[in-house]
């Protein structure tokens, strides 16, 4: 077998087992993402800056707000009206994407109250009938199949108009609602927001660029306190509320000897069942017969971070490894339902014997064998998709199979549940680490990878920089899986925090990083934001905590960036949003939305630089809570690598 060392690749990634199969997809021809990236550049200024347009067939415009060249569009429409709707449509797409996921959850949450799957049930009854409670349905007396068909019944008017507010919004602390309530941001229905944000970008219709953004808040937080974390919280009510476990990560994941079966994208509702078609006995003595040892799971992206949070099934990689994942060679099928996979998965998969399956009818992919998921044939369906990467176990090549590392341990699991568990039931005693300074704040990590960024530098770089001032890390998505590839994800990484943060994660067997969870789980954070706030009796603006998303490039992050803010935490991007043709947005992102929501958005893409901003903010804020700190403009900047590729 042939071997590879990546050595070549270090500007791309910080990974080993990236860095070795960019070399095999050197050595072997295969296109990836980072060269189709250096394909596009340079990439379109206009659209960098935000001040393109296509919106109408009078266009497309081009606004040149720095140079001799137009101004306005053809409409008459200027940097900021332009900038202003590109970017509310971004944050629509987003937020669309994330709440009609969680509209997916809720619509198996109703087939199960109407008895119409052959797998689905209510795992965690307790949760059921706590938001039953919070919805305002008598759960007394009633079965769980009854509460979940009027729980569901109830929640698909979230997606509607008959609401003024939407009730899980109601879980952020008063005096954040009243914010929301004074600013017209209050979010109503899902659907509305949504609809109403593609309406005002409607040539002719909101031509305030002010008004336009308000409202982009207002979608954003009907994805956040809405979509979104109706589908945390309705995954974990039918595939069990996450506590902590142990698992592995990266591409050691895989299994020579193995059928190995990749689980690609964000819903977890197929995958919960492939978990359980793969336990098959008659499937697993067909995989014996036919040569392998067992079945093997392992995810990438956000389907992946479901099943490694609920069943510990272990991590491939994250956004940028997804078509390196098949060229291992040694993936029977990789099965993808939406967000995140790219196109490019069916053409390399065509170099070796990897069938892609695709299972949602809203996400074909050319080159894929489509297999339609139905919730009432749901176990039917993971069986068969599972009998088909068995029986192309018998195609693979040994002699191409190349697994570069072994894989290394991370620990997830960290629900809310698991988090207040682990702390006796309350957020006191986070709150009294907070308070003495052993704990000096907060930050969630979260969002993507980007191949304009060196793979994992900007999450790791950032995240061990925190967590040596002994800030605790909370992560989602792809961020939770660099921070696992990197080691700092087992209760052991505590010793690279510093004193006070190492002594309350040796005393809980913590790490110092801690996976909430899936894309969507963000809303786990909101919801810590909001126990802490509501128990400390100030808004969440007032808290020592932060966002970033260091490699973001989906436009769900743009949505979840800003109902961070608009929540009251300040948040760093990586990679800068196209806002900067327009100097008023830019001001009013960066600073103007102090006044109105507690919080703005900063744009920094070197790690270090950007732990400096947060670990200030951070400060700031103790001080503002007469808790001990340090004076901010003492934080000065550490030496380290810029994450620019
Ligand atoms: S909406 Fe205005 S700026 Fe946009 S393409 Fe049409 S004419 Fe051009
Ligand atoms: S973090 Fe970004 S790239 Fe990763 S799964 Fe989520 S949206 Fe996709």
């Amino acid at each position: 077998m042939t071997t590879f060392s990546g050595n070549g690749f270090k500007r791309n990634s910080i990974n080993a087992d990236t860095q070795a199969m960019l070399e095999v997809a050197r050595k072997r021809g295969i296109e990836t993402v980072w060269d189709r990236l250096a394909k596009q550049e340079p990439q379109c200024g206009y659209c960098n800056l935000g001040t393109s347009c296509r919106i109408c067939a009078m266009g497309p415009c081009r606004v040149d707000p720095f140079g001799d060249g137009p101004q306005k569009g053809v409409c008459g429409a200027d940097a900021d009206i332009i900038v202003a709707r590109n970017l509310g449509r971004m944050i629509a797409a987003g937020a669309s994407a994330h709440s009609d996921h969680g509209r997916d959850i809720l619509e198996t949450l109703y087939h199960v109250g109407e008895g119409k799957t052959d797998i689905y049930t209510v795992t965690d009854s307790a949760k059921l009938k706590r938001l039953a409670a919070e919805y305002g349905i008598q759960a007394d007396g009633k079965d769980d199949k009854t509460i979940a068909k009027e729980l569901a019944w109830e929640m698909m008017e979230d997606y509607g108009m008959r609401r003024a507010k939407l009730p899980m919004a109601n879980r952020a602390p008063k005096v954040r609602q009243e914010i929301w309530d004074k600013t017209g941001v209050y979010p109503r229905g899902i659907d509305r927001e949504n609809v109403e944000m593609l309406h005002r970008t409607h040539m002719g219709v909101d031509n305030d660029w002010v008004n336009i953004l308000l409202h982009a808040v207002r979608t954003s937080l009907s994805d956040g306190w809405g979509g979104s974390m109706l589908a945390t919280e309705l995954s974990d009510t039918l595939f069990g509320t996450p506590s902590p476990r142990m698992s592995q990560v990266n591409l050691g994941a895989l299994k020579p000897d193995y059928v190995n079966i990749i689980l690609h994208g964000h819903n977890p509702m197929l995958s919960e069942v492939i978990v359980a078609a793969s336990q098959d006995t008659e499937l697993l003595a067909l995989a014996k017969k036919l040569g392998a040892k067992g079945i093997n799971l392992a995810g990438v992206c956000c389907t992946g971070n479901e099943v490694l949070m609920r069943k510990g099934i272990p991590m491939a990689g994250n956004h940028l490894m997804q078509e390196l994942v098949i060229m291992t060679g040694a993936v029977e099928v990789m099965v993808v339902d939406y967000q995140c996979i790219m196109p490019a998965v069916t053409e390399t998969a065509k170099c070796f014997h990897t069938k892609v399956i695709s299972t949602f009818d809203k996400a074909k992919f050319p080159g894929a064998e489509h297999i339609s998921f139905d919730p009432a044939r749901a176990l039917q369906i993971g069986k068969d998709i599972v009998r088909k990467a068995v029986e192309n176990f018998a195609n693979r090549v040994p002699d191409r199979v190349f697994i570069p590392v072994e894989p290394v341990p991370m620990m997830t699991g960290f629900s809310i549940e698991a988090i207040l568990g682990a702390l006796g039931g309350t957020p006191q005693p986070l709150i009294d680490a907070i308070v003495n300074g052993q704990i000096r704040g907060a930050v969630g990590i979260v969002g993507c990878n980007n191949p304009k960024i060196k793979q994992d530098l900007g999450h790791t770089e950032l995240t061990k920089r925190l967590i040596e001032n002994d800030i605790l890390v909370v992560v989602t998505g792809c961020t939770a899986v660099a921070d696992g590839k990197a080691g700092l994800m087992v209760p052991e990484a505590a010793d690279k925090a510093g004193p006070g943060l190492r002594a309350v994660c040796k005393a809980l067997g913590i790490p110092p990083v801690l996976h909430l969870g899936s894309c969507v789980d963000n809303t786990r954070i909101l919801v810590l934001a909001a126990a802490l706030a509501n128990t400390l009796g100030v808004d969440i603006s007032a808290l020592p905590l932060a966002g970033a998303a260091p490699e973001w490039y989906s436009e769900k992050a743009v949505s979840i960036g800003t109902y961070v803010v608009g929540s009251g935490i300040f948040t760093v991007l990586g990679i800068a949003p196209p806002i900067f043709g327009s100097p008023n947005i830019v001001k009013l992102l960066t600073e103007g939305l102090e006044g109105v929501f507690g919080a703005t958005f900063a744009v920094e893409p070197d790690p270090n630089r950007a732990a400096v901003l947060i670990r200030r903010h951070i400060e700031k804020k103790r001080l503002g809570l007469n808790l001990p700190a340090i004076q901010p403009d003492e934080i000065t900047m550490p030496e380290g690598e810029l994450a620019l590729a």
